[in-house]
């Protein structure tokens, strides 16, 4: 039987019974400043269990744990290297996921086997206070399905999620739209594991360090497989405005709506503004999958910064299996 979620706004109210929820190894999507998480507490395997099941998702891939402040690191990882703390205090509350060796306290669904944790502090108001509230890190993925596109609107968790978590806070859109940065320390080295919200260049300008991009050899984020954040869609890059119209798909332009036809069409921005591009482009996603189209043609964004991360996302889209 199919388990309807609460779906209630953010209040103080709310959150609290959010926590509630949590303390009693519930399972909760909140806001978050990327996208939504589906949450549980990071110490709870039954709890953390949930998560898999209703996202459908692999136990191979492991989930990012949220923390409300930076001191909590110490109960997740096992070593907090003066490298590592720089960066926490460069971009921490914000959209970047340190993968660190883990403490043997945090279970081993969560880090599906893994010897290293994915920890992220988050800028959003609700996230920290949610985390606050319950008084443990939250082990959250994004709140879709398995490989599909992440929401950045309470009402695309209610409608992917239909065996849902026991509640959904409403927080409107969230601000970036893209999932974190995700990075992984090393033996004294930084790897880029995927491209988000945090532009990649900005941390190497920042940090004054330098992200080394892994071989493609060995899968250790999902964000690696070649189709990954898929509408139903087909989804088909365009380059400049080739397309003949179509009145049955969506055409999402960079700067300027297309002249010819369609069903649906929207600009990622006008202003060429790519964090307004990266907050539209799931959202867009989400519309077109609402009106049942089949087919979206889409323009590639300008490959510097936050760029780098939408073009990924669409390329993975577009990809056709794998
Ligand atoms: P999501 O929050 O849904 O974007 O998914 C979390 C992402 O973090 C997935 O792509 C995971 O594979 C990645 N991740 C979490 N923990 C680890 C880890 N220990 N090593 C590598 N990647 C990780
Ligand atoms: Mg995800």
């Amino acid at each position: 039987m199919k388990k309807k979620s609460n779906f209630i706004k953010v209040s103080n109210k709310s959150l609290k019974t959010a926590a509630k929820i949590l303390k009693k190894g519930g399972v909760v999507a909140f806001p978050t400043e990327t996208v939504y998480g589906l949450g549980a507490c990071a110490f709870d395997s039954k709890a953390a269990a949930k998560i898999f099941k209703i996202k459908k998702r692999p136990f191979f891939d492991p989930l990012i744990v949220h923390i409300c402040d930076k001191s909590q690191l110490s109960i997740l990882s096992l070593e907090i290297p003066p490298k590592v703390k720089r960066l926490t205090d460069l971009f921490w509350p914000g959209p970047l996921t340190l993968i660190l060796k883990k403490k043997e306290s945090v279970p081993d669904i969560v880090t599906a086997g893994l010897n290293t944790v994915a920890v992220r502090m988050p800028s959003c108001q609700i996230s920290l206070k949610l985390i606050k509230e319950a008084g443990f890190p939250i082990a959250a993925p994004s709140a879709n399905l398995f490989s599909r596109i992440s929401p950045v609107r309470a009402s695309h968790v209610k409608n992917q999620l239909k065996n849902g978590p026991d509640l959904i806070l409403d927080g409107g859109k969230t601000l970036k739209g893209l999932e974190s940065t995700i990075i992984k320390f090393e033996k004294g080295k930084f790897y880029i594991l995927r491209e988000g919200a945090l532009p990649s260049d900005k941390i190497e300008k920042k940090a004054k360090i330098k992200l080394i991009k892994p071989k493609q050899a060995k899968i250790t984020a999902p964000g690696m497989l070649k189709k990954h954040y898929s509408p139903k869609a087909e989804v088909i890059i365009v380059k400049g405005e080739k397309e003949a119209g179509d009145l049955r798909a969506a055409y999402i332009a960079f700067k300027k709506l297309p002249l010819k036809n369609f069903k649906y069409k929207k600009v990622l921005s006008s202003k060429g503004c790519l964090e307004e591009a990266a907050a539209n482009l799931f959202d867009f996603f989400h519309e077109t999958e609402k009106m049942k189209i089949k087919k979206i043609y889409v323009e590639k964004v300008p490959h510097k910064g936050l760029g780098k991360a939408i073009n990924d996302r669409i390329i993975r889209a577009a990809a056709k299996e794998g």
